[in-house]
């Protein structure tokens, strides 16, 4: 693992020679004035800076993985990568908008919120992954709780920071900060929505019962953030479009929120649909009481059903078992028929008529089977 190695001695190497520059600084001047002056004076001072600051954020951002997630999953880091990749193109649209005003304190700024994004999407993931995995371990959950919200505290700080500094002097300030300031409050929005869909899953998860709406709801919140999203991308768009540039890259986050809010909106019109027509379904009571005689059993949870609803090829389950099947395939689990919420059962009498039918097919089968292996037998008594 050469790279391994070689990432402590680099930052090691890094460190000690922005060290060495500062130490030569506060030993040839006097005031701190004249310190920050000289520091500051020169370009190549500045690449040393900027290197320090990739190394610090680079060796946090491990310890942070190492901390909170334990080590990055594949399917994670492809999703990182492709989440870094938008993120730096539109920073390098930004530079376009900015041609003039770019510097390495701009750029600074820029690597420090790409850092923070990076947590924000890895912990989104995780606990999305966590959450679909069923996973009960308490320590993972409680430390990714942890950083959700020192992640909450961080995003709201900085957000009301800046309000303030903006509603103060926004004309006075400079683009970039400005657009630092708002990437800043989308994250508060991302954090804070995350962290609750989080929650109340985890909720769900230590219950053991499938909450029906969850879907629904979750969607509804999607729709409240990304509508959120929508506003702080518009503001930002018009503020600097007054200034008189155009902010291309906010163009393209602007058609990816559209983009989003109709999608959840969609899904919400779906997810509606789903939901009605599934409690539409006939309702099926077990036990004696209605004549059938035997006890229900629904082949989802491999419980015995009490109340259940019938598909329309009559085969019978759990509501709630129902609903977290119907997620994954639209087919009946037991005899894999495409699923139409629309049909009703067939009646019962129908249905008896097909189990025997059924009965009498495997009956057949299985007297042809013995007969066939007779008849093998037979034919060759030598072995
Ligand atoms: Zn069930
Ligand atoms: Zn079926």
């Amino acid at each position: 693992m050469p790279i391994l190695a070689a990432l402590p001695i680099y930052s090691a190497l890094s460190v000690a020679l922005t060290v060495g520059i500062v130490v030569s600084a506060v030993k040839s001047q006097r005031t701190f004035f004249d310190i920050v002056i000289q520091l500051t004076a020169s370009k190549l001072n500045l690449v040393i800076f900027l290197n320090c600051l990739v190394v610090v954020l680079t060796n946090a951002a491990s310890l942070m993985i190492y901390v909170f997630f334990g080590s990055v999953r594949s399917v994670e880091s492809k999703f990182l990568i492709d989440k870094c990749q938008k993120k730096v193109f539109q920073f390098l649209l930004l530079t376009v908008v900015l041609r003039n005003s770019i510097d390495i304190y701009k750029v600074m700024s820029l690597i420090v919120i790409l850092s923070i994004w990076m947590l924000h999407w890895l912990a989104s993931k995780r606990t999305k992954g966590l959450v679909g995995e069923e996973n009960r371990d308490k320590s993972v959950h409680a430390r990714l709780l942890l950083l959700f919200a020192g992640l909450t505290a961080l995003d709201a700080l900085v957000s009301y920071i800046f309000a303030v500094q903006f509603y103060k002097h926004g004309t006075k300030m400079s683009d970039i900060y400005i657009m630092v300031g708002f990437e800043f409050g989308r994250l508060l929005l991302k954090a804070v929505e995350d962290n609750f869909k989080y929650q109340v899953s985890l909720f769900e998860l230590s219950y053991r019962e499938q909450w029906l709406e969850k879907k629904f709801v979750f969607n509804c919140v999607s729709l409240v953030f990304d509508s959120g999203d929508f506003l702080i991308n518009m503001k930002l768009f018009l503020f600097i479009v007054s200034r008189g540039a155009l902010p291309i890259y906010i163009l393209s986050e602007i058609v990816d929120n559209l983009t989003r809010l109709a999608q959840s909106g969609h899904a919400l019109y779906k997810w509606r649909q789903f939901i009605y027509k599934l409690k539409k379904l006939k309702d099926v009571r077990s036990s004696a009481e209605d004549g059938e005689g035997s006890q229900l059993q629904c082949c989802i949870c491999l419980g015995d059903i009490v109340t259940g609803k019938q598909l329309s090829c009559s085969h019978v389950f759990h509501l709630v078992c129902l609903r977290s099947w119907l997620i994954e395939k639209v087919e009946c689990p037991t005899c894999r028929k495409p699923i139409q919420l629309d049909k009703q059962p067939q009646p019962a009498a129908e249905r008896r008529r097909r189990a025997a039918g059924l009965e009498r097919r495997i009956q057949q089968e299985r007297r042809l089977h013995i007969r066939n292996a007779g008849g093998l037998a037979g034919a060759d008594p030598g072995n």
